[in-house]
């Protein structure tokens, strides 16, 4: 009998092996700069064309290889990052498996040049299919570069399988700002066909993220930062102002590794409990350190989950980390240190804490870093609508460097060193009165405040800032068709997507003809021809008025449309809400018209209008 068993060929068995690895052109993106962290590398250069499909091309400034190098590491299981298996659990570097780039040599055409410092010249080598077409000694500089081409080439099946050049392209900018975040301090670059969509500098995580996630979030930034001996977290939630509908700009690093874990962004929304809606996501870009025996990644490229020893523990952490910030800097005046429904249900919590129990917790190495004092678990309640001096801190330290732009169009008068209520007091009641204006009393004096202006103010910049975070549209359940005088045409058509960004979808439909498909939630059903009539009229009006450009004079007509009236009536609860959604607003002290929204008095001041009377 003739034996049957044959080794498959390496390419073939590459190809397959490959399949795992590399799926789309984003996993080799996310391959080949893990690559270039790991050689060492302050500055890299991403360029793809035609979603990656085309090519992938990291250069990178790194370390390099020798020649012998740049041949080996195209062999299946060629790593320089393991020599044993020890390694293995306290691996710190991103990749090891040695399989990434022989995986993308099996399914592309790809070509290598790279050069180490101490070499005269550098390497270059071509290969395709897994098979060794050229290898040169060329000229380049110190570092690395790789290019890919014709990503899954020979494996029809495969790139067929791909999704649109949009889809694919978003996956790539995923990876690509997952790796940018966990770096700051590399400089990184990406080029998509001729344009560049990212040119971060090195820099800080703040600056990082902003460059990441766009402007808006320059003053929205509130610092996280609890170490302890065991685990460590640090990093920047924003401002509940932010929160989005969608799940976008959530980003945990454990050891500085990007990990998805539903369980921990629910530990970071629990914190923002009461501050944003049930539907709405806050942004958050936190870091996790902890010691690597304590976790286990799991260090499947493709995946990119994680399981700690005790994730409740982690969970309470994180979730206490950040309301400790959100208390520290007046984002959430009070706070309740109640577990959450969701711990509560908890084995650990809801059956019995026998002595073998108890003994096992004593000695595990959360348990014990948590008993240090003055740590986040530690925090005491409080009512009190802490630090003033603290929020303001932080306001004018991002306000040096926020964009001018941002604040375009605003007569901003600049905030000067002072708050409302200089000494840390907090708000004892808020009373309305005199039709449309809040007294805020405190100890010490007290604020009053235009309800109207102090909305159109929140709006105001709520608006801006839905370049990043869309406001939400209700679709209208039957859309509704209007006919437009042909200049109101040119001017929907010219406003359109600043609409679409602000909640009104409208469809062109042939000639003047539109139909609105949707349109924010507080716009009535029954009212959304009206509410795009009256947009349309006041944009006409304020036509003249060209200093400001078409998205700030629609922001400013809906911020007029939209703010509550001084007539409309408050619950002390709105009061409230509105009290700290100004506070928590770039300029709170001026409307987005430039009037002053609030005054304040103090005892002294009191005391002198009633001796001058
Ligand atoms: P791994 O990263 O798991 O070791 P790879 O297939 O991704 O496996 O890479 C194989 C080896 O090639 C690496 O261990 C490293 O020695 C070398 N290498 C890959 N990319 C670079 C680079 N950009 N600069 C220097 N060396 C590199
Ligand atoms: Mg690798």
């Amino acid at each position: 009998m003739l034996d049957i068993i044959q080794l498959l060929p390496d390419n073939i068995a590459n190809q397959i092996a490959a399949g795992e690895v590399i799926q789309r052109p984003a996993s080799a993106v996310k391959e080949l700069l893990e690559n270039a962290i790991d050689a060492g590398a302050t500055q890299m250069h991403l360029i793809i064309k035609d979603a990656g499909k085309e090519l992938i091309q990291l250069s990178d400034n790194g370390k390099g290889m020798s020649a012998t190098d740049a041949r080996l590491c195209f062999e299946r299981h060629a790593t320089s990052k393991i020599k044993s298996i020890e390694d293995l659990f306290s691996i710190r570097t991103m990749g090891f498996r040695g399989e990434a780039l022989a995986s993308i040599a099996a399914v592309a055409q790809v070509e290598l040049k790279t050069k180490r410092a101490e070499d005269e010249v550098g390497t270059r080598v071509l290969i395709e299919n897994s098979i060794v077409k050229l290898q040169e000694p060329c000229q380049c500089n110190v570092g690395t570069t790789i290019m890919v081409k014709n990503l899954f080439y020979n494996v029809p099946a495969r790139r067929n399988f791909l999704k649109s050049n949009a889809t694919e392209t978003r996956q790539i900018i995923d990876e690509f700002t997952r790796v940018a975040m966990a770096f700051p301090s590399i400089a990184f670059k990406l080029s998509n066909n001729t344009t560049t969509i990212f040119h971060l500098e090195a820099g800080k995580l703040k600056q990082r993220i902003v460059g990441l996630l766009g402007n808006s979030f320059q003053s929205k930034l509130v610092p996280v930062e609890e170490p302890t001996e065991v685990v460590s977290i640090k990093g920047f939630i924003a401002t509940p102002d932010t929160a989005s509908k969608t799940r976008g700009n959530q980003y945990f690093f454990v050891n500085n590794r990007f990990i998805k874990s539903a369980y921990l962004n629910h530990a970071v929304s629990a914190a923002y409990k009461d501050l944003i809606d049930k539907d709405e996501f806050p942004a958050f870009v936190l870091f996790i350190d902890i010691d690597s025996h304590r976790v286990d990644i799991n260090v499947h490229p493709t995946k990119q989950e994680i399981k700690f020893e005790d994730d409740r523990i982690v969970y309470s952490f994180v979730s206490a980390a950040v309301r400790h910030s959100l208390n520290k800097y007046s984002i959430a005046p009070s706070i309740d240190f109640t577990l959450n429904p969701e711990i509560q249900s908890l084995d650990a919590i809801t059956k019995p804490f026998t002595p073998s129990l108890q003994e096992a917790t004593k000695k595990d190495f959360l348990f014990q870093s948590f008993t240090e004092k003055g740590k986040a678990h530690f925090l005491e309640k409080r009512n009190d609508i802490a630090n003033w001096k603290e929020l303001y801190k932080i306001q004018s330290e991002f306000k040096l460097n926020t964009d001018v732009d941002e604040q375009k169009g605003i007569q901003s008068e600049n905030n000067e060193n002072k708050l409302p209520i200089e000494n840390e007091q907090h708000i004892q009641k808020f009373i309305q009165i005199a039709g449309g204006y809040i007294l805020a009393t405190t100890l010490n004096g007290f604020l009053l405040i235009d309800q109207h202006l102090a909305h159109q103010r929140i709006l105001y910049e709520k608006m801006q800032n839905t370049k990043t975070t869309k406001w939400p549209i209700q679709k209208c359940l039957i859309p509704i068709t209007i006919e437009l005088s042909p200049s109101d045409a040119v001017l929907i058509n010219a406003i359109r997507e600043d609409l679409l960004d602000l909640g009104f979808e409208v469809e062109p439909f042939g000639n003047q003809t539109f139909i609105i498909q949707g349109v924010p939630s507080d716009v009535k059903t029954g009212q959304e021809k009206e509410s795009i009539d009256a947009i349309l009229e006041s944009l006409k009006h304020e036509q003249n008025d060209l200093k400001l450009d078409k998205r700030e004079k629609l922001i400013r007509t809906l911020v007029t449309q939209k703010a509550i009236l001084q007539s409309r009536k408050l619950s002390e609860m709105e009061m409230k809400s509105l009290y700290d959604k100004l506070f928590a607003c770039e300029n709170f002290k001026l409307s987005p018209f430039g009037k002053k929204i609030w005054i304040e008095m103090n005892a002294v001041q009191i005391a002198q209008q009633i001796q001058y009377v």
